[in-house]
């Protein structure tokens, strides 16, 4: 199968070649979007990541090409209209896990910098600055922590904060009755972040869950805690959030994932100027830290998202069960 691979970096070439089991590949390090859809020309399916814009327009454009299937490397699928997928005919297919470790650890990793400020540290003495002024962190043995969404990711992130011997509440459409088990507490979303330490999401972005985080929820947070966000930018709403921290209701902020991320991340604008005044102003503040989508990225989540990517597009091209459909 003729395949065109949106969005690529060297890393994905070099993942994707090394699983490849016979098609011919074609990378393309732009992504998927209304400009580019022409790119699709002669191929019979595409590959693409999270910043993938995959509307009806593009939609209509890619199947008049000739697309017979998408292919993501990735969990999510906000950025394709399911809708008009169903319609036009096009089977979406996913990588519905690839490693939740990897994101969860990422969570914990942001937690502990935020908390025990080794990023400042790491910077004051490589200049000969041997204080620890301004850097006192906090216990994380018996905090309250807040998980929003306990699915696979949620669900490694809590095997890690029983670890570190923290108390757990929990929010989601479907508690998980082994970790209820478990001692994590389940409740409403208020009662979930009441009082809570930190609050960390892992819930896929809907239209219920857009936003979830906004001036009333924040409310809702014990004043000084920390907000952590690896899942999806628009489950925050980002100005409510930059109010909660100018006030200081919010004490940390943790992102791994930015609503307007698509114009930014992945890409090195570090000789440019950056028109964003949103992402600007969490830059300057001293309790953000902000990565730019990197949760996923180690060498076992990689080969795991080439393995599988290549088994959705078999399943299509051998015509036996689509395992990894997504469909609404
Ligand atoms: P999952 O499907 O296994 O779990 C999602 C959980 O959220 C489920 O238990 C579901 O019941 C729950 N949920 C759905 N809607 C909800 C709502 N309205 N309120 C509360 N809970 C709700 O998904 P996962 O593999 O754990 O991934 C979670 C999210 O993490 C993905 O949707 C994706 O956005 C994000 N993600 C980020 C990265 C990264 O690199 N930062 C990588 C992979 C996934």
């Amino acid at each position: 199968m003729k395949i065109a691979i949106f969005s690529t970096y060297r890393y994905d070439e070099e993942f994707l070649n090394r699983f490849n089991t016979g098609h011919e590949l074609i990378f393309f390090t732009v992504s998927l979007n209304e400009q580019t859809a022409e790119l699709t020309k002669g191929f019979e399916a595409i590959c693409i990541f999270v910043n993938d814009v995959v509307n009806e327009s593009v939609l209509k454009r890619i199947k008049a090409n000739g697309v017979k299937l998408i292919v993501l490397r990735c969990a999510g699928f906000n950025n394709v209209d399911l809708k008009a997928t169903k319609v036009l005919d096009i089977p979406v297919l996913r990588v519905p896990a690839y490693s939740p470790e990897a994101v969860a650890e990422h969570a914990m990793a942001m937690i502990l910098t935020l908390d025990r400020k080794t990023h400042k540290a790491y910077n004051r003495v490589r200049e000969g600055n041997f204080s620890i002024e301004k850097l006192m962190g906090f216990n994380l043995n018996g905090r309250k922590v807040a998980v929003i969404g306990t699915g696979k990711i949620g669900q490694a992130f809590c095997r890690i904060l029983k670890g570190f011997g923290c108390r757990i509440s929990a929010y989601d459409l479907f508690p998980d009755t082994d970790l209820a088990g478990q001692g994590v507490i389940y409740g409403t979303l208020e009662e979930t972040v009441a009082g809570a330490d930190i609050v960390s999401l892992h819930c896929p972005l809907s239209d219920t869950t857009r936003h979830l985080i906004n001036t009333e929820t924040l409310k809702l947070f014990k004043p000084g805690a920390m907000l952590i966000n690896t899942s999806r930018g628009a489950l925050i709403n980002t100005n409510d959030v930059i109010e909660a921290l100018k006030s200081g209701q919010l004490g940390y902020l943790g992102l791994d994932v930015y609503e307007q991320e698509t114009a930014l991340f992945f890409h090195d604008l570090s000789e440019d100027i950056i028109p964003d005044e949103m992402i600007s102003r969490l830059i300057s503040f001293p309790n953000v830290l902000i990565t730019s989508h990197q949760g996923f990225f180690t060498q076992e989540a990689m080969e795991q998202i080439a393995r599988v990517t290549f088994v959705n597009i078999d399943a299509f091209t051998e015509r036996t069960e689509l395992v990894n459909e997504v469909s609404i």
